[in-house]
């Protein structure tokens, strides 16, 4: 963290206007987790568990992937950290296994499509993070969900791994919340029907823009070419805001423009008051939100964007 933002390190994000925002770190490996106290961040707001296996030259096995996430809950101490269930395939591929020759590995067979078409790989995850969250508040969720029924499945997995451990006797989480990446324009469109069977939601922009757009993140010819901040964008996000409010599911952003300043300002304007980036975007966020009216923005925002009231 740069000195210039030293001096926040341990100031709470306030608006002027009085929203108080969660400020979170987005981290993967042993490696990051001192940035927690460094950067000053309240909580891991997204864990991407797939890190541990990309550097691996090996599948990690369970003690190894239980041993990384309880040291990630126990260097947050009373923070919240969140477990993103591996996000494999797209752009994340693994060393040791040979890659499914795919046309479109973005929109292929990657995440939780994986997970719930080979289901012994993901319990076993959820095995391990259910063992780390023993005694403490664990909090895990589901990337690149597209249909409520997807979501369904994966609490089903979460939840029989909490009877297994049930059964063996084995010391439960204290707290357990399980919630869903909402990263697909599909599920934008069925976020009322997916709170059902999530505790929180959390917005992937960054797989929610690419899609949304239909621009691959991963090629620099079309990447920058739409604008986070143009209607239809700050649009669909505001639609995803205001219905997670009116259901009182709590909402957070943790793609890549949560940690830039004016786009964060913008997203606190809409109803987000939990974002989550890299350490490097803590401070200048932070800097940012407490000089922020957010009431007025949303003002200047709204006429432009056609905010669309939850679908009866
Ligand atoms: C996202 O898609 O915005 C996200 C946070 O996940 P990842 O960048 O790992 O796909
Ligand atoms: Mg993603």
């Amino acid at each position: 963290m740069s000195r210039a933002y030293d001096q926040l390190r341990f100031k709470k994000a306030v608006t002027r206007d009085g929203i108080e925002v969660d400020l979170m770190l987005n981290a993967g490996l042993l490696v990051d987790l001192p940035q927690l106290d460094l950067a000053g961040a309240d909580g891991i707001g997204l864990f991407r568990t797939e890190f541990q296996f990309m550097v691996s030259d090996f599948m990690p096995r369970l003690e190894q992937q239980t041993d990384l996430y309880r040291k990630a809950i126990l260097a947050a101490g009373d923070r919240p950290v969140t477990f993103r269930t591996l996000d494999l395939g797209g752009d994340k591929i693994l060393p040791y296994i040979d890659p499914v020759p795919e046309e479109n590995p973005a929109i292929g067979w990657r995440a939780i499509r994986i997970g719930l078409d080979r289901p012994g790989l993901m319990r076993y995850q959820l095995r391990a993070l259910v063992a780390a969250g023993a005694g403490r508040h664990l909090r895990v969720m589901f990337p690149m969900v597209t249909t409520v029924e997807e979501m369904v499945a994966s609490r089903a997995l979460f939840d029989r791994e909490i009877e297994r451990a049930k059964t063996l006797g084995r010391e439960l989480p204290a707290k357990v919340e399980v919630g869903v990446m909402l990263e697909t324009p599909s599920l934008a469109w069925q976020v009322i029907s997916v709170c059902d069977h999530a505790d929180f939601v959390s917005v992937g922009a960054n797989d929610l823009m690419q899609f949304f757009f239909a621009a691959d993140r991963d090629n620099a010819r079309v990447s920058d070419r739409y604008d986070p901040l143009s209607p239809p964008a700050l649009s669909i996000l505001s639609f995803i805001a205001e219905n997670c409010r009116q259901n009182n599911t709590p909402v957070s952003v943790c793609g890549e423009i949560a940690g830039r300043p004016l786009e964060a300002a913008c997203l606190v304007a809409l109803g987000f008051h939990t974002l989550s980036m890299s350490a490097t975007g803590i401070g200048p966020v932070k800097s940012t939100l407490m000089a922020l009216n957010a009431a007025e923005l949303r003002e200047l925002i709204l006429p432009n964007i056609k905010v669309t009231s939850r679908l009866s």
